[in-house]
């Protein structure tokens, strides 16, 4: 039977937390009305996260789980798990419970009313290190400023969807995705539920190292945003307008005073500062001519290597191992 309410969590060396996620997440949801399941997606973990979802989906067939052949990272996890929701509502949530689950029946509530969209609005984050919180706080300023979809300050992924939001993002088969950013694209009646981010339950967040941090910001902006290759035509229009007026006082000097500018030094500092500036705007390009060619080579997002309690009919009846 299709359950209401699908709760998909990432899964990325999570063997910790696990079997305390399935707590309180049932815990919850089954003093709800709605049935529900819940969708684990196994990004390649090395440790026995595959085979705990295994065993949660032995105890319970409302835990369902797919594994990756290698750690695709998790946009494309949450985005499998999606692709095999079956729910009217799909919630998305960190496994790590920095997500409190408490906070799911008010989105299904908000949903009730009509709502297709309701995202979770962080007012606190616990056990964030201040570095992650003054760039995180820049990050949606900045993504605000320079992009035309309207994306909501201080969320992160944990949100309910409606179906047809779902599906509408099914149809989006864009690489290097920014979900944060997709969400808000797809329109619809979206609303928000503020809730305190708790600090992880157990195990390494996988996102503190600034390259990711970078990546993600990188992803979000130039999928989203012209702005950054508009840079170099605004700074060439600027600079062009300086060496303008430039050229009139050099000339000036020349022809009506004796302290004629000479000097290498100047010649070099304008030549190395250009430089730098053409340098910097051909980056830029390649940022976005590597995403296009990403996308012209329409490669798979993921590939699934073992599937519980999804489509049965697709899969080997083959148990899985147990280590
Ligand atoms: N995650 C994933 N693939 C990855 C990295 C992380 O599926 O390559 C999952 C991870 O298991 C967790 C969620 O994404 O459920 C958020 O990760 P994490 O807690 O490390 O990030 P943070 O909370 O620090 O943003
Ligand atoms: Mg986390």
């Amino acid at each position: 039977m299709k359950p209401t309410i699908t709760i998909i969590a990432p899964v990325y060396n999570e063997e910790p937390v696990l079997h305390e996620l399935y707590k309180r997440i049932s815990g919850i949801m089954d003093q709800q009305e709605d049935s529900w399941e819940l969708l684990l997606v196994d990004d390649g973990s090395r440790d026995r996260s595959a085979a705990i979802i295994a065993e949660l989906h032995e105890k319970d067939s409302r835990v369902k789980g797919i594994s990756f052949s290698r750690n695709f990272g998790f946009q494309e996890a949450v985005t499998a798990g999606m692709d095999f929701s079956s729910g009217d509502a799909v919630v998305l949530t960190d496994a790590d419970l920095q997500d409190p689950p408490e906070v799911i029946p008010e989105m299904i509530a908000k949903w009730r009313e009509g709502f297709d969209v309701v995202y979770g609005v962080r007012t606190e984050r616990e056990g964030e290190t201040w570095f992650k919180l003054v760039t995180a706080k820049m990050f949606y300023r900045i993504i605000h400023r320079i992009t035309s979809v309207n994306i909501p300050l201080d969320t992160g992924d944990f949100r309910l969807m409606d179906r047809r939001v779902v599906d509408a993002i099914g149809q989006m088969h864009e690489r290097n995705r920014f979900l944060r950013g997709m969400v808000p694209w797809v329109g619809f009646k979206q609303t928000g539920v503020y809730f305190k981010r708790d600090p992880r339950f157990a195990g390494e967040a996988k996102y503190s190292s600034f390259r990711r941090m970078f990546r993600f910001a990188m992803n979000a902006i130039t999928s989203f945003s012209y702005v950054p290759l508009q840079l170099a035509t605004y700074l060439g229009f600027a600079i062009a307008a300086l060496t303008a007026l430039a050229i009139l006082v050099v000339i000036f000097l020349r022809l009506f005073s004796v302290h004629a500018l000479t000097g290498q030094a100047t010649t070099l500092v304008a030549v190395l500062f250009l430089g730098g500036v053409q340098l910097i705007s051909l980056g830029i390009i390649g940022e976005y001519l590597g995403r296009i060619y990403d996308e012209v080579k329409g490669r798979p997002l993921y590939l699934v290597q073992e599937k519980w309690g999804l489509d049965e009919t697709a899969v080997s009846d083959e148990k899985p191992e147990s280590a």
